[in-house]
């Protein structure tokens, strides 16, 4: 590797932030989600970390599934979309793999199929949300027939997914919880509910299996202070480095479109980053990133493989000094927010062209 720019993952912060989901939850199990590459930390180098502690973990598609499985990891898998051929479902047989079953397609497709083992079934309610899930009202049904079949293990889990949990106190989770509820009264089922928002800030929301994804990344779901979340550790920096240097006089501009113009004289350093890496195109000018201690805002449009920063009054920049795009002292949302984004969005959107560099004290493979 010869350039710095690189996507640093702290593997013991992810379990620290996983050790902090199963203390809000102690009630709970709680099943890490991995998905997307575990938002871009490296899914196998994240289960990996966890593999001591978590029961299980949840991905969203099949193919990330069979991925962990060929990386040799054979914990318990959920597949959060579910699947959907009788083909794909066999694979998930044969792979000991747990599907979601969110409509009637999947469920007709369950009970026809002539499975060479039982799945394990979780199967989604549409409380609110109104993206995945069976209507209230036909759960009880669908969980007959998964008893009566016999590709379907016995013990199934009724989940949904709250639209709103990064919201402390909403009304609407109060009400999808209310739903979810009568929806599973009397019912001799396991239940899962909450993803970080939830185990976070929304106790009521807890049950037999909690789903972490972001917050075990590190990142607090939500926009206001939230006292559980502030022991979160951000678990990715995303850095690179200067590779050049100049003075800009005033009324001078910098970058395409010239969008940034200096007010009065500028020391200007250009970063090797851009947007073929994951750095947002649409930061806009000010955002801040991290140089020798010092934040230094950006100055001029982000472009495909470079960024300009206004290191003015900065002590002692130099070419090859580290700057901090995310990460530790700079939370991933404030570029998000900048951006008019969503972390979620930047950490997945890191791209391969950045090497991943996993850290974990507890191993000593790098
Ligand atoms: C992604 C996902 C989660 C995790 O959500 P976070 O907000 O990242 O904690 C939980 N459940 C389902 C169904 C998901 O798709």
């Amino acid at each position: 590797m010869h350039r710095k720019c690189a996507a640093l993952v702290d593997l013991d912060a992810i379990r620290a932030n996983y050790a902090l989901a199963c203390r809000l939850a102690p009630e709970s199990r709680t099943i890490a989600v991995i998905k997307a590459d575990a938002y871009g930390h490296g899914a196998v180098d994240v289960a990996h970390a966890l593999r001591g502690t978590a029961p299980a973990f949840a991905v969203a598609i099949i193919d990330e599934a069979l991925e962990l499985r060929k990386a040799g990891i054979n914990k318990p898998l959920l597949v959060m979309e579910g699947v959907n051929s009788i083909s794909a479902l066999e694979c998930a047989a044969e792979q000991k793999l747990a599907v979601v079953v969110h409509n009637d397609k999947q469920l007709d497709d369950l009970q026809r199929a002539r499975l060479p083992a039982p799945v394990s079934v979780w199967l989604k309610v549409d409380t609110g949300m109104h993206r995945l899930g069976l209507a209230p009202d036909d759960v009880a049904g669908a969980v007959s027939q998964l008893r009566a079949s016999e590709n379907c293990k016995d013990s199934i889990v009724v989940c949904t997914h709250l639209a709103s949990a990064d919201v402390p106190g909403s009304a609407f989770t109060r009400q999808q919880l209310d739903v979810f509820d009568s929806c599973v009264a009397g019912m001799d089922v396991q239940q899962s509910i909450s993803n970080s928002g939830g185990i976070l800030a929304c106790p009521a929301s807890h049950r037999d299996w909690n789903r972490p994804g972001y917050m075990l990344y590190g990142i607090t779901p939500f926009s206001d202070e939230v006292a559980s979340a502030s022991e979160l550790r951000p678990a990715m920096t995303l850095q690179s480095e200067v590779i050049a240097i100049r003075e800009v006089a005033a009324s001078e501009s910098v970058g395409y479109g010239g969008r940034w113009t200096a007010s009065s004289a500028a020391t200007i350093a250009t970063v090797a980053i851009g947007y073929a890496d994951g750095y947002p195109r649409h930061a806009p000018n000010g955002t801040p990133t991290m140089v020798n201690g010092c934040v230094a805002p950006l100055a001029g449009v982000v472009s495909m493989d470079l960024i300009t920063i206004d290191v003015t009054g900065i002590e002692g920049v130099r070419i090859g000094d580290i700057v901090t795009l995310w990460g530790e002292g700079l939370s991933v949302n404030t570029i998000a927010n900048a951006a008019d984004t969503i972390g979620y969005e930047l950490l997945t959107g890191v791209t391969s062209r950045v090497p991943r560099i996993s850290r974990d004290s507890s191993s000593n493979q790098q």
